[in-house]
């Protein structure tokens, strides 16, 4: 699996909020929500969502941004999209026998969209 290249979001709440990378999230060791210390609250990066094991608090990682503050570029969901649509992407068995990817496909569609 391809190294997770972080978006500039992630970047900035790891710098803001002491933590460390696990597997595709970012664990914050005190919970900003309810300031629990035992690293329960994760954000993980494909899938754009955050959780608190200790309160509960939870939601898409926009909120959480919002909440905190942190910028969130369109431009930032590029990266990511490969870990998130790959497995969501069948290939025909004519595509296969060419021998294309699913992330060629994914890089066709992000070429074909207009960040807004
Ligand atoms: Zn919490």
């Amino acid at each position: 699996m391809a190294e997770i290249i972080l978006p500039d979001w992630a970047r900035e709440v790891r710098t803001r909020f002491r933590g460390f990378m696990k597997g595709d999230a970012f664990i914050i060791k005190t919970c900003p929500y309810c300031g629990n210390t035992h690293a329960n609250l994760e954000l993980s990066i494909s899938k754009c969502l955050f959780h608190c094991w200790s309160c509960d608090a939870g939601g898409g990682v926009r909120t959480f941004l919002k909440q905190f503050e942190i910028s969130f570029e369109p431009e930032d969901v590029k990266p990511i999209a490969y870990d998130v649509l790959r497995h969501r992407i069948l290939l025909t068995y004519e595509a296969e026998a060419e021998q294309k990817t699913s992330d060629e496909i994914i890089t066709k569609i992000l070429e074909k969209i207009k960040v807004p």
